[in-house]
């Protein structure tokens, strides 16, 4: 099939070379000329693992290419995937410019009966803005045209995006429409071969399911900090909190971590935005104001423990920060916790040595040149002339230091870590002050 997918940002370009590796020919259409010219001569504009090659060649077979001509990409195919970015508007709610704006160009473009699928996370009722937008331009242009909106929620990780894409948990298709149903079960057939994991329902429960389960998943993150700070009040262990209450199959080991706190584009983002719907149709969401409240208060929590550590006395001290990206895997610094604590530190005249091994470049966009920031060349480097270190992000290559030489060269001989991936016992028989997340016996 030829498909079009607006936006090539981690869904539209994770989704379009997808679709291109399973033979479908796929044109990915964004505005942002400098990413599209990029991509068209091999550069990728994000880390995901797997993904540059998977890129590289389906271009190079033909399968798939890039444009900033929305004419054209209209004109590719009669399927228009809408993969742009639904940020959070003034309010909170999400800010649908970007998708009614491609629903327009498509209005003004189409030039056969056409599916819209989107893929962007937005509100319900979206799917009926995006079939007006399109009417008003058919009718303007004095056209008639059949079209149809199908919602496909994606479901994609960031860091594991296209694994997900491959083999995916579920594919969503929100569609009242028997024949647009039927173009999706065929479009999707090739990442359904194992078991039929399409799940077939109307628009407006496509578009709640996908806010639904990142709000459950926000739920359970913000769940397992609420008992780490009570954890850390009464002298229990929340990892050990954590095996004991994961081993019951009814709540089960995953997404249980306590932490330094949700990030990214996708959670702090979509949890405000449902509980803002809510707000609109007069029903308050208490138990969702309540997980952002408790995550906005958790990116401050291991900061407590540093300033509490140190009296207070943070000015001119040094930290060696491990882990910018709001999580392994991905180089994507949205509403990262690293950004709180950085700030954090900031304000109180404490200076900063960070490495993350994949968010290097989005640091140096974030902050830009500060004296109290030195961005490093590897977590060993991070280490020299510092005091302390922190640890923010768990990527693998952090878990299993040299506490020997940690402790030889942190002059304050302590570290902080966010994600619980340090034994306590073993950084303090090396020497060093342990502070980790709801650790009773680190109060
Ligand atoms: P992103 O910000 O990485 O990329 C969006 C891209 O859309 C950008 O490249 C931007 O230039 C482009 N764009 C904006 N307006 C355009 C237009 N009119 N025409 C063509 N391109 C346009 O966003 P993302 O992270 O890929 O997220 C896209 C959507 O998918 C959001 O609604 C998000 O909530 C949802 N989502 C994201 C993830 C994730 O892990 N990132 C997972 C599931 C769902």
């Amino acid at each position: 099939m030829n498909i079009t997918i607006f936006g090539t940002g981690y869904v539209g370009l994770v989704t379009g070379t997808c679709l291109a590796e399973m033979g479908n020919h796929v044109l990915c259409v964004d505005i942002d000329e400098a990413k599209v010219a990029g991509l068209k001569s091999g550069v990728i504009p994000i880390y995901e693992p797997g993904l540059e090659s998977m890129v590289k060649s389906n271009t190079a077979a033909g399968r798939l290419d890039f444009t900033t001509d929305a004419s054209r990409a209209v004109a590719f195919a009669d399927i228009q995937f809408i993969a742009v970015g639904t940020p959070p508007d003034e309010d909170g709610s999400a800010d649908l410019r970007h998708v009614l704006k491609v629903a327009e160009t498509i209005g003004q473009h189409m030039e056969r009966t056409t599916i819209v699928v989107d893929k962007s996370t937005v509100p319900v009722g979206t799917a009926d803005r995006v079939r007006l937008t399109i009417s008003e331009q058919l009718t303007q242009r004095g056209v008639s045209l059949e079209f149809d909106v199908v919602s496909n929620p994606e479901f994609l990780k960031e860091g594991d995006a296209v694994k997900d894409c491959m083999r995916p948990d579920r594919i969503i298709i929100g569609s009242e429409n028997q024949r647009s149903i039927e173009r999706m079960r065929t479009l999707y057939a090739p990442f359904n071969r194992n078991h039929d994991r399409l799940v077939v329902m109307d628009t407006r429960s496509a578009e709640l399911t996908k806010y639904a389960a990142n709000a459950m998943l926000a739920t359970k993150i913000s769940f397992m900090n609420e008992i780490a700070n009570i954890a850390e009040r009464v002298g229990a262990d929340i990892e050990m909190v954590r095996h004991g209450i994961g081993s019951d199959p009814r709540i089960g080991y995953s997404f249980i971590y306590a932490g330094v706190g949700y990030g990214g584009s996708c959670f702090p983002k979509d949890v405000q935005a449902l509980e803002r719907t809510s707000r609109q149709i007069g029903y308050e969401a208490k138990l969702l104001s309540a997980v952002e409240e408790v995550n906005r208060a958790q990116k401050q929590r291991l900061f407590q423990h540093i300033s509490r550590h140190y009296q207070g006395r943070l000015q001119g001290k040094t930290f060696a920060i491990w882990g910018l990206a709001f999580k392994p895997n991905t180089d994507d610094m949205r509403e990262a916790p690293s950004r709180a604590l950085l700030a954090s530190l900031w304000s109180v005249g404490a200076k900063v040595r960070a490495f993350d091994p994949e968010a290097m470049d989005e640091a140096r966009q974030a902050f830009g040149e500060r004296p109290d920031l030195q961005l490093c060349d590897s977590s060993d480097e991070a280490v020299l002339g510092a005091d302390a270190l922190i640890v923010i992000t768990e990527w693998k290559q952090f878990r299993s230091p040299d506490f020997g030489r940690l402790a030889a060269h942190l002059s304050d001989k302590v570290v902080f870590d966010g994600r619980n991936v340090f034994e306590p016992d073993v950084v303090e028989e090396a020497g060093l002050a342990y502070y980790g997340i709801g650790r009773g016996r680190s109060v």
